[in-house]
Formats: structure tokens, C-alpha cells, sequence
């Protein structure tokens, strides 16, 4: 962080103090909306299948537990856990992709994989999820920084 000089101990810790303020603020505002997500879909499908997956709807969805995704091919429609908001970007687009790949390809054949493939992040945010389930099944500890 960069801070101005000839600041006193005390402005100093006070524009710390807003500057953390200000970054929590566009951290919150970067959960993407059902319109961004639509959005996010559209890119995806563009960069990494010449827009051939077009989704007719896409959205958050809060009663998905077991799933991170899931589309109906013949509807056309998406949706996402909101488990997944919060998540690093490159995760929740894994997840798009893999919607969206389905739209193209149903189940999960060496076909479907071959689509994923262009996507660089496709394992590292398999690995993720994998974590995020197996650290579910831990039984819960204090997180570290709370002590
Ligand atoms: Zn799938």
C-alpha cells in the first residue's frame, strides 16, 4: 500500500482505515449479479466456444447444496450455487464453462473434457471445489486467525 508522506502515526492509521473500508466495499460489490452472470456466460462461451453454448437464462440459485451447477440442455437454462459467491473468479467461471460445455455436450464423456480443456484454470479450480468439499466434512475448528 502506498501511503502519502508526512503523515502523522495517527492519519496514517485512520486513511489505512479507509482505504481497507474502500476495499472491502468493491470486494462486496464484485458478486456478480444475475444479469452480470448472464453477462460473465456470454464471454465464456464466446472465448472458448465460438459462442456455440447459448444459454437462454442464467442465475444464482440458493436451493443447490449438492451441486455447484447444473443446466437443463432442452430449456436453455443455468444455474449457480450461491455457494459459489465469494468464491475466486476463476472458479466461478470453471463452473459457468462446465454449464455451458454441457449445453453442448451432455455428460461427462472424453468429448465434454476435450471441451474443457481450452479453459487454462480447469484443474486448479477442480482442485478447489475438491478442497471446499473436503474441508466440509472436517469437523469444524476455530479458523487459525480468530485466536
Ligand atoms: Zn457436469
Amino acid at each position: 500500500m502506498l501511503i502519502p508522506a508526512r503523515m502523522s502515526e495517527a492519519e496514517e492509521q485512520r486513511w489505512v482505515g479507509v482505504m481497507l473500508d474502500k476495499l472491502a466495499a468493491q470486494e462486496s460489490k464484485r458478486l456478480l449479479g444475475d444479469a452480470e452472470l448472464a453477462e460473465r456466460a456470454e464471454q465464456l462461451s464466446e472465448q472458448y466456444f465460438d459462442s456455440r453454448a447459448r444459454p437462454t437464462s442464467v442465475r444464482w440459485v440458493t436451493n443447490q447444496n449438492t451441486r455447484w451447477g447444473s443446466c437443463t440442455p432442452a430449456e436453455g437454462s443455468i444455474r449457480l450455487s450461491h455457494r459459489l459467491q465469494g468464491m475466486p473468479e476463476y472458479v466461478v467461471d470453471y463452473v459457468l464453462l462446465h454449464e455451458l460445455a454441457h449445453l453442448l455436450v451432455p455428460g461427462h464423456g472424453a468429448g465434454f473434457w476435450q471441451l474443457l480443456e481450452a479453459y487454462p484454470r480447469t484443474e486448479r479450480a477442480r482442485g478447489f471445489l475438491e478442497g471446499v468439499v473436503a474441508a466440509d466434512r472436517l469437523p469444524h475448528l476455530p479458523a487459525a486467525r480468530d485466536e
